[in-house]
């Protein structure tokens, strides 16, 4: 199995690379699971949405007669703008500024965090979608914010439905940035989007009762590899395709390679949510794989809505596999959707994956080296273990909520 891991591992991450939602290498990381999936004997089925392709070309900013680092936030618009600066730290100040033809810098308590985009379907507070559309009223001609966190570029707004351009600077700017203001600034993002497509890629084993649904998510940001995030959970996907084509068993079950957890609308899990997440009954429990098997540390796995006995079932199987531990839940990633609607869900990742995120994770540094496939490999039999056993159970009750 684990040279099987190692192949998709290289052809996913190495030979296809990014893979964000509406991009080419998308649709070739879609075809490499549907052939895969149906050269192990099961059935497979694509489900399509509309979405945008996003491309990033040059981007440069200058300054008080400098160049300053600038990073493009991910699905952002493009332009080329040559306007003052106008600083704006707090959201009191932002509802008072006549901002008209400027650039606004952010910073202080405005980019204390990342802002959920105007359209995300899922956790929406009300307060991000306050302030995007404060932000769009004041109609700067651009915005530049300040890192959301040290020593990486996290950008504030991430929204390929916001209509400015934006852009993000290092924390390490903003005495320099408050000190030019005023000051011309030169901005040039060249961005572009082109309406595109994208599936969920779904491979399923008959039976009787309510589905067993395995998810991993296909897509990554814009410029990752996405080796851990998430090319070792369709490897892993894989993996288990390949044994499940060849058992027979009551339980059915669904390998489902969503396509958009990355992307700024989610649009594979919408349309999940929409079509066999809203059939009442079609799905009994999920487990989803995101960000599993980082070489440091154990896998570990969390539980969502699960009655006590089939807690106690996961984690009695689980003593028999070194490395892998129950964790904290974690509530983010393709399990929420099936947790949303009231099912039981189990999800895996990396006990450590927090210590890559920010800074790796989304990043270009997501790459091979920090994978460990035996990790795969292990986490692989541990499910089919659970599988055999849920198995036991005639399909039926599948032990969720
Ligand atoms: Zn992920």
């Amino acid at each position: 199995m684990e040279r099987e891991i190692k192949r998709h591992l290289a052809h996913i991450v190495k030979e296809i690379g990014p893979r964000p939602t509406g991009s080419s290498s998308n649709r070739k990381a879609e075809k490499y699971l549907a052939e895969e999936m149906e050269s192990y004997g099961l059935e497979v089925e694509r489900e399509a949405f509309s979405c945008l392709d996003w491309q990033l070309g040059e981007v440069f900013l200058r300054l008080g007669g400098r160049e300053v680092p600038v990073r493009a936030a991910d699905y952002t618009r493009g332009g080329e703008v040559r306007a003052p600066l106008q600083c704006c730290g707090s959201r009191k100040e932002l509802e008072e500024l006549e901002v008209g033809d400027r650039v606004l810098f952010l910073y202080g308590e405005l980019t204390r965090e990342p802002l959920m985009p105007k359209n995300f379907p899922f956790w929406n507070p009300r307060e991000h979608q306050e302030l995007l559309a404060l932000l769009e009223a004041r109609a700067p001609r651009a915005i530049i914010s300040l890192s959301c966190s040290p020593g990486v570029l996290l950008p504030l707004i991430e929204d390929g439905d916001f209509p400015l351009p934006c852009a993000v600077v290092g924390q390490d700017q903003e005495r320099f940035f408050l000190e030019q203001e005023g000051q011309p600034v030169h901005l040039k993002i060249e961005a572009r989007t082109s309406p595109s497509r994208g599936a969920n890629v779904m491979a399923s084993r008959p039976g009787k009762g309510p589905v067993l649904a395995l998810t991993a998510h296909l897509d990554t940001r814009p410029g990752t590899p996405g080796a851990l995030d998430n090319g070792t959970g369709l490897a892993l996907l894989l993996a288990l395709a390949s044994q499940l084509g060849r058992r027979k068993g009551q339980l059915p079950l669904e390998l489902i390679a969503l396509n958009g957890e990355d992307y700024y609308t989610n649009p594979g899990q919408v349309l999940l949510a929409e079509t066999r997440l809203g059939e009442a009954g079609h799905y009994g429990l999920a487990v989803n794989f995101d960000g599993i098997a980082y070489r440091e540390g154990p896998t570990g796995f969390s539980f969502y809505q699960c009655s006590d006995n089939f807690q106690a079932r996961v984690q009695h199987l689980a003593e028999q596999y070194p490395g892998l531990v129950k964790m904290q839940p974690w509530p983010q990633g393709d399990h929420m959707i099936f947790v949303n609607r009231g099912l039981g869900a189990l999800a895996l990742t990396s006990r450590r994956i927090f210590d890559l995120q920010p800074g790796i994770i989304h990043s270009p540094g997501d790459v091979l080296e920090l994978v460990d496939p035996r990790k795969i490999a292990r986490a692989a039999s541990f499910i089919l273990d659970l599988i055999e056993d849920l198995d036991r159970e005639r399909g039926g009750k599948v032990a969720g909520a």
